[in-house]
């Protein structure tokens, strides 16, 4: 196991073909997107079956994010479905009141009926990601005059954002609330949670997945300008387990100049709270067409996998693209390449910092033996995979197996990064009997470790008692009598 870093793809009609969703799995897949934007629930069902058959003819463990839409803002449809040509100077009007399907050059309905009420002239509008620029001029009833300052062509549907934030829309809508119970049904391991702006949000998601028998883990986006404030941002981060830098839509509400900042203090806030972090969006837009990345994206990724991100994430590169498979193979072979830089195995986690827990404190005690007397594989008998996250916060490079017999905690830590799932068996009767032996089994099979390797063990001392985590052994495999 050579790359620590996880990639998480998106799946569409592109993976849909004969034969794609089992090559950008092969080619490295660690976790699955289904995007609630576009499809039906029988779609997104479909695909959750494919990943989980794929994954267990394969032996193997691959989680299953399900993204649910949120409030994004839009604009309505042209007449005929007409794309419009905009031009700087031009004026343009976004109408409340217009017909959903009547948009025309000079005005379009828009789905958001309150915008008009939350904008003020001055008021900068950007759509379709980034592509036109509007600025309000004035607000007349329900509709919005605005002066085009940067043209193109604009098609039905496009998203609006607001410079700098500020709409109050709810990020949980009726939509993403029946998304919840299909999420359920597919018994997804993380619900991405879009647009939150506050802690209520992402307490409010984790009150409705229990309503619906969902145990997901959420994952925030990070995708408005409001979201940033210290405050709200700690509280975001310990209300999910973990966070998604989603630089598409929070670079059209901030600016992308601002983005690359953003993006290295999400991560490390993320990180320092024992949360996971993904990092999002183009990061190999132009593999969407050409079989190969842009010297730039290949920064990007490496980048990112330097600024510490569990998993780096692909959109319509695998979702809608040409080359999904070359896509997963770009990552990973760029993220292997990134984690051999020194910075990458580098840690000041919290070295200045007392520990609370039991289970903490030989998690990180463990992390701390495993690097000093060089060992070759450290594994965590674990119920929920917690203990695996606290040591995974830690930039080391020696792999963490994550050893449990709950297929969905297997399934929850394809996302951290340097942990690899590990199934194992166990007897029955009270505790782990032979355990050590087992583990040491376990890791020579799967080519982990080899005959004088030190292996770093941490255990609780009965069976399915999350939290139990006590003791730390250490085992020189090929002795007797573990
Ligand atoms: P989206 O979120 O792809 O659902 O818009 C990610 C982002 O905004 O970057
Ligand atoms: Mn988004």
């Amino acid at each position: 196991m050579t790359r620590r870093t996880k990639i998480l793809a998106t799946l569409g009609p592109a993976t849909d073909k004969p034969g794609v969703l089992e090559s950008i799995l092969e080619a490295g897949v660690n976790v699955v997107r289904i995007n609630f934007s576009h499809g039906s629930e029988q779609e997104h069902l479909g695909r959750v079956e494919a990943v989980r058959e794929w994954a267990q003819v394969n032996n193997t463990y691959v989680g299953i994010l399900m993204d649910l839409q949120g409030p994004k803002i839009r604009i309505a449809s042209f007449k005929n479905g007409i794309k419009i040509e905009l031009n700087n100077g031009d004026h343009f009007a976004l109408d409340a009141d217009q017909d959903a399907l009547l948009g025309n050059q000079d005005s379009v309905g828009i789905a958001y009926k309150t915008l008009p009420q939350e904008v003020k002239s001055g008021n900068v509008l950007i759509l379709d990601d980034g592509k036109i620029v509007l600025e309000v001029t004035s607000i007349v009833g329900n509709k919005i005059n605005t002066l085009v300052k940067q043209g193109g062509t604009l098609s039905d549907k496009k998203g609006i954002n607001l410079r700098g934030g500020g709409l109050s829309a709810n990020a949980l809508t009726e939509k993403d609330k029946k998304d919840i119970f299909t999420a359920a049904k597919a018994k997804a391991d993380y619900v991405a949670l879009s647009f939150p702006i506050s802690g209520d949000d992402v307490r409010e998601t984790k009150a409705l997945l229990v309503q619906a028998g969902c145990e997901a883990g959420v994952i925030s986006k990070i995708e408005r300008a409001e979201a940033l404030k210290e405050e709200t941002i700690l509280d975001i981060i310990n209300e999910s387990a973990g966070i998604m830098v989603a630089r598409g839509d929070l670079g059209v509400e901030i600016g992308d100049a601002q983005l690359p900042a953003q993006q290295k203090r999400l991560i490390k806030l993320a990180r320092s709270n024992d949360r996971i972090v993904i990092t999002a969006t183009q990061m190999l837009e132009s593999m969407i067409e050409n079989p190969i990345p842009t010297r730039a994206e290949v920064f990007d990724v490496a980048n990112a996998v330097l600024d510490g991100t569990d998993a780096v994430m692909l959109s319509a590169e695998t979702a809608a693209g040409a080359y999904p498979k070359n896509a997963v193979l770009t990552m990973a072979e760029v993220c292997a390449e990134a984690e051999k830089n020194p910075i990458a195995k580098i840690s000041h986690h919290r070295l200045d910092e007392s520990f609370k827990k039991i289970d903490e404190t030989i998690a990180m005690s463990a992390m701390y033996a495993a690097n000093h007397i060089n060992a070759s594989a450290v594994v965590a008998l674990t119920q929920t995979g917690k203990t695996t996250l606290w040591m995974s916060r830690i930039s080391s490079n020696i792999s963490i197996y994550a050893m449990s017999d709950s297929v969905q905690t297997l399934r929850k830590v394809t996302l951290y990064r340097g942990v690899y799932p590990c199934g194992i068996v166990k007897n029955t009767g009270d505790e782990w009997s032979d355990v050590n032996q087992k583990v040491v089994d376990a890791l020579t099979k799967n080519g982990a470790v080899k005959d004088k390797d030190l292996v770093v063990l941490t255990k609780g001392m009965y069976k399915d008692e999350s939290g139990g985590t006590n003791t730390m052994k250490i085992l020189r495999v090929g002795d007797t009598g573990y």
